[in-house]
């Protein structure tokens, strides 16, 4: 008896994956930015997305990349690499004026909407927060049409 052909099949599963809402909310708002963005050139590709995630959004870089890849999927930002580069936290201090890091032993990654404290290494008061809480586009990197 000859061996038949391997066929390869696609197997429809029908399973939902179930992907950290959190990040994949943010991945969908970054995605609509640098579309319309894109708007404005004559891209016939993506390259590159780079993101700037402060430490303290909590956001996790893996499952970001995981719901960018996915997500990319069928549009002109699919096979674009997302790359991620963490903010620092800075705070300013109102009591005894100083201003830079602090130390952050970060939170359970999933763990999204817990609230650290934060406090002045200094004097110990409460601080204002000035840098590692956002989430932006940095720039885009795309490949023009001639
Ligand atoms: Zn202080």
């Amino acid at each position: 008896m000859a061996f038949s052909s391997q066929i390869t099949r696609a197997v429809y599963i029908g399973r939902k994956i179930l992907l950290p809402m959190h990040e994949v909310s943010v991945v969908a708002d970054l995605m609509a930015a640098v579309k319309k963005e894109l708007e404005k050139y004559d891209a016939v590709s993506v390259k590159a997305v780079i993101l700037t995630v402060g430490k303290l959004t909590n956001l996790g870089t893996e499952q970001m990349e995981f719901a960018y890849e996915i997500m990319s999927k069928d549009s002109i930002l699919e096979g674009s690499m997302l790359m991620i580069e963490e903010e620092d936290i800075k705070v300013a201090c109102g009591k005894c004026g100083y201003e830079g890091p602090v130390n952050y032993m970060g939170t359970d990654e999933y763990a999204h909407y817990q609230i650290p404290v934060l406090s002045c290494p200094k004097c110990g008061s409460a601080v204002t927060v000035t840098a590692g809480k956002t989430c932006c586009v940095r720039s885009i990197e795309i490949e023009e049409a001639d």
